[in-house]
């Protein structure tokens, strides 16, 4: 049996065509399935929509959240309820086409442990959006050592995949690099980005930056290291002006040069400031994490 995890916030619009879509495939392509919707805190009538669907159709199943915990977190909640073989997660806005459930599912078949959705083609966005989204998938690409620019959540895997990547502690984890990061025998397929149906997207510019920072930094250490590597290149620089500054001190013309002083104070002040932030920043995640709160509270389940 397939599990087939779907995070919803707010997709009251999109719940019941996505669970009568997704089941008129799976029972076309006669493959035994079951549908997680994980409801990530919505505020709108999502519970009540997935409680009906769950009524019509016994595939059907929910979980809600007592709050909004995050994508990543509906996804973990979703993994951890998953009783198939091998569990598929999907968006709620029909983005992934479920039409390639079917293929991942026959690949799964053939023996392949994780089944990757890559983007054929990134849908709609706008020119900044992309610029942006470029940026950030390349430095995941690095931290993560795997080509994350056409990752997506759309995905299967196995059901040692998923217990391996439930066995992770860490609070803040980035899904889609995650599922490579474990490893086993992994197979792609492209798919192309569909439109939104329904509803609006959930992110918005500050939660995609939040979002960005919080996955370079959970999954690696290279901006500590960039501290130490400007630290060294300053350190460079202030030889040469140390010499410099001796020299032209030992030649009785000293005095002269306030706007260098100015500048180096501007210059290292900011790189200071800057790099205690970083540390901060790290400071802060393990302060969470060693928190050990769990990642999500479930309040019902369906
Ligand atoms: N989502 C979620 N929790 C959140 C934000 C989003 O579970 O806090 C779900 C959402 O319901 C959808 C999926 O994550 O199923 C992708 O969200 P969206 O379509 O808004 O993102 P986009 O496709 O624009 O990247
Ligand atoms: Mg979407």
């Amino acid at each position: 049996m397939v599990s087939i995890v779907i995070p919803s916030y707010n997709e009251e619009l999109m719940i019941e065509t996505t669970a009568e879509t997704v089941a008129g495939i799976m029972e076309q392509a006669d493959i035994p399935y079951e549908m997680l919707f994980v409801d990530d805190g919505s505020t709108d009538d999502s519970w009540q929509t997935i409680l009906r669907a769950s009524e019509k159709d016994y595939h059907v199943r929910g979980v809600r959240f007592s709050r909004n915990f995050g994508k990543e977190a509906a996804i973990f909640a979703g993994l951890a309820e998953s009783t198939g073989d091998c569990t598929v997660v999907m968006d709620c806005d029909l983005q992934h086409p479920p039409e390639k459930i079917v293929e991942m599912y026959r690949l799964w078949e053939q023996g392949y442990a994780v089944v990757e959705g890559v983007k054929a083609s990134r849908g709609k966005e706008s020119v900044f959006y992309g610029f942006c989204a470029g940026m950030f998938y390349k430095i995941m690409s690095k931290a993560a050592k795997v080509d994350m620019r056409r990752a997506s959540d759309f995905k299967l895997m196995d059901k040692k995949v998923v217990k391996a990547i439930l066995r992770c502690p860490e609070k803040s984890v980035f899904f889609r690099a995650l599922s490579s990061w474990v490893g086993f025998p992994s197979v792609s397929i492209e798919f192309d980005v569909q439109e939104r149906v329904a509803g609006i997207s959930k992110w918005s510019g500050k939660s995609l930056f939040v979002y960005a920072i919080t996955n370079i930094v959970s999954f690696s250490t290279a901006p500590l290291q960039f501290v130490s590597i400007v630290g060294f290149v300053t350190m460079l620089f202030a030889i040469v002006m140390g010499i410099q500054s001796l020299i032209k001190y030992f030649n009785g013309q000293a005095l002269e040069g306030f706007t260098t002083v100015i500048l180096l104070i501007l210059i290292i002040g900011s790189v200071l400031m800057i790099s205690l932030g970083l540390i901060g920043y790290y400071l802060a995640k393990i302060y969470e994490e060693i928190k050990g709160r769990p990642r999500y509270l479930i309040s019902e389940k369906r």
